[in-house]
């Protein structure tokens, strides 16, 4: 007879190893199935921000702070959107999954936590940037994870993707269908653990959910496959409506569509020396403006969530690097070649470039000008570095991205996912981006995915026997 595990992971990344290796020295037998060839999913990309309270380390830094402290700063930053209870829980177990990384390894930058600045601040220091960004995390589980693997209690199948989930008479899930080499296979478990991640690489999805392209820098093996085969058993899907773009993002030349990068549009690191030109050629907001929250909901209304960043040659040369990370070949190549890289002589031929109006570029930028030169701008701006005036002009298209895929699967606190009417599909769980990115709110929180994936993951693993047999009793 073929072996039924206690518990089925699917998805080797994020959530799914803190929920293999709770599960695993909780004594459940497991076996994890991972699409590709190694584990660790987002986190090879991720740039590692993780938040909690009460932690070891803050201790040490002498931070007074609480999980409800945490939870105020949510409500305020996402206006109070979200799910509460979901948040709350996350906010009350998040120190609690920092203090446990740094146990078995991980190490934030020297400074953190600290007071972060991609997304909203919270207003206490408890966010923590990993010293090797996600990788670090990574690398931290890795070792726990290969020591359950290597004393028999975890079994890992790589390059093998789950395609389908199997049920029994009862409507309740009884394992997975799997495919490698060309091989299906049916693998049975009393529990099967969704932590397959979002959608956040599927044009698919994208279009289905949010009638917009993909715009982002993903995990290729990010296609909603969980979503779909939950949902094809009555799943509930919820919080795409909570979609907001991070601001904002520039395709990478090397990468074709696959990657977009974040330039230095964070006016706390960087001072900005451009303006922000969306597609009528007119300025949208203060480009210095501190929120980063209402600089991306006002992405949102500008046409096809794009603008230009507009400077000239004075600004190239005395500006801190917007395309920080590229050598200077890298650069040059960009702007000789790519659609969303143009220069010209004057602000006319950078219009011609641009596909912008050359009399409303011209007048928006001679509007900016005059503001520099009374230090009074249009829409509040504070920073005057100088007029732009000296050619060649300079402008990079930048876009609405998202590294996250808002929608995810309903669930109740213990990770049981959940139908449209309430009830649980019994013996389906389901973690980290799964659950939906959106389920934090209209906004984006800092540490608030790799966080709760880490958070509930452990959560789940750590308890998964003990409230699957208290349910299966409740039935009996
Ligand atoms: C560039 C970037 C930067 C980010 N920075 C941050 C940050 O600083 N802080 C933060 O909180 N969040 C950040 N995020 C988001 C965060 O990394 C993810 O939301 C989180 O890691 C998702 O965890 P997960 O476990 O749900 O998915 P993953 O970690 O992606 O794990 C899912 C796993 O499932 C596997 N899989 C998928 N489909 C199948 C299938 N059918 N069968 C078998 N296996 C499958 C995948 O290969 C993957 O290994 C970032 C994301 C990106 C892309």
């Amino acid at each position: 007879m073929s072996t039924v595990w206690d518990v089925v992971v699917v998805g080797a990344g994020t959530a799914g190893l803190p929920c293999a290796i709770f599960a695993a020295k909780r004594g459940a037998k497991v076996i994890v199935i991972e699409a590709a060839d190694k584990i660790g999913g987002s986190l090879w990309l991720a740039s590692g921000q993780i938040s909690g309270t009460q932690t070891k380390l803050q201790a040490k830094r002498g931070i007074d702070d609480n999980p409800d402290k945490h939870f105020t700063d949510f409500m305020r930053i996402n206006h109070g959107t979200g799910d509460h209870p979901f948040m709350k829980m996350f906010a009350d177990n998040a120190g609690a999954t920092v203090d446990w990384l740094q146990d078995i390894g991980w190490a934030p930058q020297d400074d953190h936590p600290a007071i972060t600045y991609g997304h909203e601040i919270y207003t206490t220091p408890r966010t923590y940037w990993s010293k090797d960004g996600g990788i670090g995390l990574a690398n931290a589980l890795a070792p726990v994870f290969d020591a359950e693997v290597k004393k028999g209690n975890i079994t890992l199948n790589l390059s093998t993707r789950m395609s389908e989930l199997i049920t029994n008479d009862q409507g309740g899930v009884a394992g997975v269908r799997v495919s490698a080499n060309g091989n299906t296979e049916d693998i049975r478990g009393k529990n099967v653990v969704l932590t397959c991640g979002g959608y956040a690489a599927s044009s698919e999805l994208w279009g289905k959910f949010h009638q917009r392209p993909v715009r982002g820098h993903y995990w290729p093996h990010s296609q909603g496959d969980g979503l779909k085969v939950a949902m094809s058993l009555g799943a509930d899907f919820k919080w795409g409506e909570n979609f907001i773009p991070t601001f904002a993002g520039t395709s990478d030349p090397d990468a074709g569509d696959t990657k977009w990068i974040n330039t230095v549009c964070v006016p706390q690191l960087r001072q900005p020396w451009e303006i922000y030109v969306n597609l009528n050629g007119e300025r949208f907001l203060a480009e210095d403006n501190p929120s980063v929250d209402l600089r991306e909901r006002a992405l949102m209304k500008q046409p096809d969530m794009a603008f230009w960043s507009i400077y000239d040659e004075a600004a190239r040369e005395k500006a801190p690097p917007l395309l920080f990370a590229w050598s200077k070949d890298k650069q040059d190549r960009a702007f000789a070649t790519h659609a969303d890289y143009k220069k010209g002589a004057t602000l006319e031929d950078l219009a011609a470039a641009t596909g912008l109006s050359a009399g409303a570029l011209q007048h928006t930028v001679a509007r900016y000008n005059q503001g520099q030169v009374v230090k009074s701008d249009a829409f509040g701006r504070q920073f005057m570095p100088q007029p732009i005036h000296k050619g060649p002009f300079y402008a990079v298209k930048h876009y609405a991205i998202s590294v996250v895929s808002f929608g995810g699967v309903n669930t109740d606190l213990k990770c049981r996912v959940l139908r449209g009417n309430g009830q649980p599909i019994p013996n389906l769980y389901a973690a980290g981006e799964m659950v939906g990115f959106g389920r934090f709110g209209n906004a984006y929180l800092s540490g608030t995915s790799i966080g709760p994936a880490m958070t509930f993951g452990r959560l789940l693993g750590d308890q998964i026997l003990v409230w699957n047999s208290n349910a299966a009793q409740a039935a009996e």
